[in-house]
């Protein structure tokens, strides 16, 4: 293998390209036609993000400069219960790890019902940032079309060929893709990515088919709609449930990037403008309407081509997964990639299933609560759970959290997995699916002094220091400004 051509410039093109780059003596080249715009949402990412910018070696200050961003940590999640009006979904590993939380510390704050804001640092309610925050705050918000041009200029600086061409046929030999023509000439590469977005435009020659998740999901559309700066920024993603589905708001410099994700089966796009108008009081001007069928490649991977991004998998804006999905598809590219064969392919494809399938069961998930407002939340709650989240519902109902052994032996777990036991455990809790009487006979039966002296006085100790304003703090918007200021 010494070269690749990647088709499309979207985040997940040239992401991908990045990635590959760092680590691989190849030479790449990415087609991005002028003429053929990126999808242009997608503002909120995982914590993969910040594992992309390490691996770039890039300075979190830049990378908030360059995109317009804005830190994250988690989703607040608000009127999706009736018991919880606001939850936050904080946990990433970073905060795991920096807290120390353990599954019984979990169990503790769910059987003490020590209420929602308990389970994150109330510093994050505030927005308020500490003066070197990026240690802890590794999720990201941007405007999308600015982290375009960041990454654009930091393909350039990696030597990463950007040619400005749009691909019209695509010529197969037995070895997969043999070349691909262009408007402008013909591209011819030992390796070739699909990062075309919805179109699919490699893949699909080759057979992939796209198995859809409808069955477990029902948003289909989505509406994006601009608005101005705020105040202050939150250190969240606010996911708002809706009539029908639930709106989003994302907090970047200068700009908020909001949309409402429904099911068209129930309202329409006229309908839904109508709805987000009256919440907020004022017209609103769509700027994308966007329709959707959740689900993933079957074989991402097929002979000398592999799709990535949009093109290969995509669930639903919430929890903003895509962008993590498409760094670690790229991650795991680049350990396989390497004199690869059918087993690499394989193993590869495997993985990736296991990654989506994860996703999909998260999402799931949240939509498995009390909230009976409308035709589409009562349906919702009637869809059948996928057959994995059923087992993990088995084990929330027999009073006990869910773990990575049993994640492993269900057999949707991995390294490159977004969302692991912590994460299920969580929204479970929130939307009333753990009973917790069985859990605090559970919890009853750990030692004594090893729940008096270190479950119970350390998580204590741990809410009062997240409670309490012991380093020096910020407001995040003033933490914003001065990266710009100081430029
Ligand atoms: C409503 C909505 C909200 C979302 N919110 C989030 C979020 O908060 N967080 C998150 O992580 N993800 C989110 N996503 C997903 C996110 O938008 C994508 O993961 C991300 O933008 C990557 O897209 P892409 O690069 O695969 O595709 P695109 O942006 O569509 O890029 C496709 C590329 O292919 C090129 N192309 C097309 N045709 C040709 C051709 N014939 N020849 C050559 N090139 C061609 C285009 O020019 C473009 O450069 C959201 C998606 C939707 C629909």
């Amino acid at each position: 293998m010494n070269s690749i051509t990647i088709v499309g410039g979207g985040t997940a093109g040239l992401i991908t390209a990045l990635i590959l780059k760092k680590r691989l003596d190849v030479k790449i080249q990415a087609i991005v036609p002028s003429n053929i715009g990126i999808i242009g949402v997608g503002e909120g990412s995982t914590e993969h993000f910040d594992d992309f910018r390490q691996h770039l070696h890039l300075d979190v200050k830049d990378v908030l400069r360059e995109t317009k961003g804005t830190l994250k940590s988690g989703i607040m999640f608000e009127d999706w219960t009736n018991k919880h009006s606001r939850y936050l979904h904080h946990i990433h590993s970073m905060w795991n790890i920096k807290l120390g939380l353990s599954a019984r510390n979990y169990e503790y704050l769910m059987i003490n019902n020590k209420g929602a804001s308990c389970f994150a640092p109330m510093t994050l309610f505030h927005n308020e940032v500490g003066l070197e925050p990026s240690d802890r705050l590794v999720q990201y918000h941007f405007n999308t079309f600015k982290l375009n041009e960041y990454l654009i200029k930091l393909c350039k600086e990696n030597n990463i060929n950007i040619i400005d061409d749009e691909i019209v046929d695509v010529n197969l030999n037995d070895k997969g893709i043999k070349e691909l023509k262009g408007k402008k000439k013909t591209y011819k590469s030992s390796f070739y990515i699909d990062c075309t977005g919805f179109k699919k435009l490699l893949i699909s020659k080759l057979g992939a088919k796209w198995q859809s998740y409808s069955k477990y999901l029902k948003t289909n559309s989505a509406i994006a709609f601009p608005t101005g700066d705020q105040e202050d920024y939150n250190i969240w993603t606010l996911a708002k449930a809706m009539k029908y589905g639930w709106m989003w708001q994302i907090p970047t410099y200068g700009r908020t990037g909001n949309g409402y994700v429904y099911s068209d089966q129930y309202t329409n796009k006229e309908e839904a403008k109508k709805e987000i108008e009256k919440l907020l009081g004022k017209e609103i001007e769509i700027a994308k309407h966007i329709k959707y069928d959740p689900g993933a490649l079957d074989k991402p991977w097929i002979k000398n081509c592999v799709a990535v991004g949009l093109c290969a998998n995509f669930v639903e804006p919430l929890e903003a997964t895509s962008i993590g999905t498409t760094i670690q598809q790229a991650f795991l590219l680049m350990q396989y990639l390497e004199n690869y064969n059918q087993q690499s392919i394989n193993i590869y494809n495997k993985q990736v299933s296991t990654v989506m399938e994860n996703v999909r069961d998260f999402i799931q998930l949240h939509y498995i609560n009390d909230k009976k407002t409308t035709n589409f939340w009562k349906d919702v709650n009637k869809v059948e759970p996928s057959d994995t989240l059923k087992q993990y519902m088995h084990v929330w109902k027999s009073g006990r959290l869910l773990k990575s052994t049993d994640m492993e032996s269900i057999g949707h777990y991995n390294l490159f997995t977004l969302f692991k036991e912590d994460n299920f455990n969580l929204i479970a809790y929130f939307n009333g699916l753990i009973d917790t009487k069985l859990l605090r006979n559970s919890y009853n039966i750990v030692n004594k002094n090893l729940k008096r002296y270190w479950l119970e006085n350390r998580i204590e100790g741990d809410m009062l220091w997240r409670n309490t304003d012991r380093t020096r703090k910020m407001s995040h918007k003033k933490y914003i400004q001065e990266i710009h200021d100081k430029n």
